[in-house]
């Protein structure tokens, strides 16, 4: 039997039979910060692609990750002349998916846009899933370079649910390629630099870079993700974490069909033979979620769906040494690793205010899921439409008028009660342990597929939420309905105070 050891800082694996050590865990600098600001900044530990991958020999896995991984598009970029003193219509401050669809859209208007990031040819590191018919409505089909005809959820290991929804995985080189074509197309120009500091006239803002540059501009967004670098916030930030550590490996084989892909495997049988780890994942669950590429290249990631305060990385990666071990899975070599630190909840930004934001930074994350690429490349549009408005009209509105007028097309009404449901949705998540998680989602993927669907996709707004709460209710089991009540009844009476706070 193969042992378990746990050393300092390591998790190692001792296959007596074959005489050697595998060590799944050597992450001696990943302690857990409880800062958003450095949460946000994923530890990207990753080198190369595919042909660069590393090949895992009898060494430590961990020790084998990639240490860096950095690909540059191969774009001449039109560069920012601050020698010029112009004042820009809009200054975009972070070039992730949400920075870059906003910059695309108002130059499209003809609107003088610069956007700002330390890494503007960076790839974006992150590895995104979709569903199909997200990227579908967002006309972005050339961009998922693999997709699978539904997905599936492993309930226990008695019970799997098929979902009959396609799911897909973001090319986000060719995503991030799109978007820049588009940009310099239109004019954009790149300033490559950190923001630190804003500075607010009436008309006009100065942004200070960590290169002396000043860019100034007519409206400021800030899109810098979750290190939410110039939006404000003034109620104290308690988010939940949805935290995960992932691998895209190459590896002797798994038992996953290639067709589907795992949405959530809540099996926890891998654990067995360890009551300590076992115990602990019985009171904070984590969950396999993996897309199969082929028989030997799989994309794993084991992860927690959202706990208070978030798991530490170094436990994720404890419980997926097990799970993959349980599972058969021998990883011959590991193309990428990511760290996942996902805020979610929490308050919103303070609304209006002058630095406009979007995506991460301005609360767009979905509450009870962490996903945010579909909804945030479906906001952009309303985002860019708005500052053209604005900016283009006769209105003389400018300063913090035209953010205020901004803002509330990002946030209406509307949208923040559909969040603040989600955000009821995540604080009984916050509560349930694994055998309610699974109570839980044994009656969530049961529902109408309109239901479950718009829930995920944040596509059903409060009268229809309520539809959903009640279909959820009377799909679940007695034990589940008490524990929905006994875990939800605080929740509820917080949104309910919460929407009559909000009104117009
Ligand atoms: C590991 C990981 C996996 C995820 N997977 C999914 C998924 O599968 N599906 C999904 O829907 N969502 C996913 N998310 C959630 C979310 O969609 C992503 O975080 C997404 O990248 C957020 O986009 P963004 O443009 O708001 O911010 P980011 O992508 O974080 O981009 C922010 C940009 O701002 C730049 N920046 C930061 N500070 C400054 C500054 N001071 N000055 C200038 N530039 C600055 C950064 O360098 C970066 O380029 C994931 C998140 C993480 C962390």
């Amino acid at each position: 039997m193969d042992t378990l050891l746990k050393t300092h800082n390591k998790l190692q694996f001792l296959h007596p039979i074959h005489g050697f050590t595998e060590k799944l865990g050597n992450l001696s600098s990943s302690k857990f910060q409880h800062q958003e600001t450095r949460l946000g900044m994923r530890r990207s530990c990753l080198k190369g692609f595919r042909n660069s991958s590393v090949r895992v020999r009898s060494s430590a896995l961990l020790e084998l990750v990639p240490e860096t991984k950095k690909e540059n598009l191969e774009f001449e970029l039109p560069m920012y002349d601050p020698s010029k003193g112009l004042v820009v219509d809009l200054a975009v401050v972070g070039g992730g998916p949400a920075g870059l669809a906003v910059a695309q859209q108002v130059s499209e208007a003809g609107l003088s846009v610069c956007s700002i990031d330390p890494s503007p040819k960076l790839i974006w590191p992150n590895n995104y899933g979709v569903w199909v018919d997200e990227f579908e409505a967002l006309d972005l089909l050339d961009c998922l370079d693999t997709t699978w005809s539904g997905a599936v959820v492993f309930i226990d290991d008695k019970s799997k649910k098929d979902l009959d929804r396609p799911y897909g995985r973001v090319n986000r080189k060719q995503l991030k390629s799109k978007m820049m074509q588009k940009c310099i197309l239109n004019g954009v120009h790149f300033h490559q630099a950190k923001v630190v500091k804003v500075i607010h006239e009436e008309s006009k803002s100065l942004l200070i870079c960590n290169d002396g540059v000043t860019v100034q501009a007519a409206v400021v967004l800030d899109a810098t993700g979750f290190s939410r670098c110039l939006v404000q916030y003034d109620k104290p930030y308690n988010p939940g974490y949805q935290v995960a550590y992932g691998i895209l490996a190459e590896v002797e084989e798994h038992p996953f069909d290639v067709n589907k892909m795992v949405f959530m495997d809540w099996r926890d049988s891998h654990l067995n033979d360890n009551t300590e780890l076992r115990e602990r994942n019985s009171r904070i669950p984590t969950f396999l979620y993996a897309m199969p590429f082929s028989s030997e290249r799989i994309f794993l990631e084991e992860t927690s769906l959202v706990a208070r305060p978030g798991l530490p990385v170094e436990d994720i990666q404890e419980r997926m040494v097990a799970r993959l071990k349980h599972l058969g899975i021998k990883v011959k070599s590991i193309e990428e690793d990511e760290r996942c630190v996902i805020p979610m909840g929490g308050p919103l930004p303070v609304l209006p205010q002058r630095v406009v934001g979007i995506g991460g930074t301005a609360g767009m994350v979905h509450p009870s899921t962490g996903y945010m690429v579909a909804r945030t490349l479906a906001a952009a549009p309303v985002v860019a439409s708005s500052i053209v408005r604005y900016l283009d009209s006769d209105r003389n509105i400018s300063g913090n008028a035209l953010s205020a007028a901004v803002w509330k097309d990002l946030w209406p009404i509307e949208r923040r009660r559909q969040r603040e449901f989600f955000c009821f949705g995540m604080d009984i998540l916050l509560k349930l342990d694994l055998q309610a998680t699974r109570r839980f989602f044994d009656a969530f993927f049961d529902l109408e597929p309109r239901y479950w669907h718009g829930f995920l996709s944040s596509r059903l707004f409060l009268p229809d939420l309520i539809f959903f709460g009640l279909s959820l209710f009377s799909h679940a089991s007695n034990i589940s309905r008490i524990e929905i009540m006994a875990k939800g009844t605080l929740p509820l009476v917080n949104m309910i105070n919460n929407l009559i706070q909000d009104t117009e």
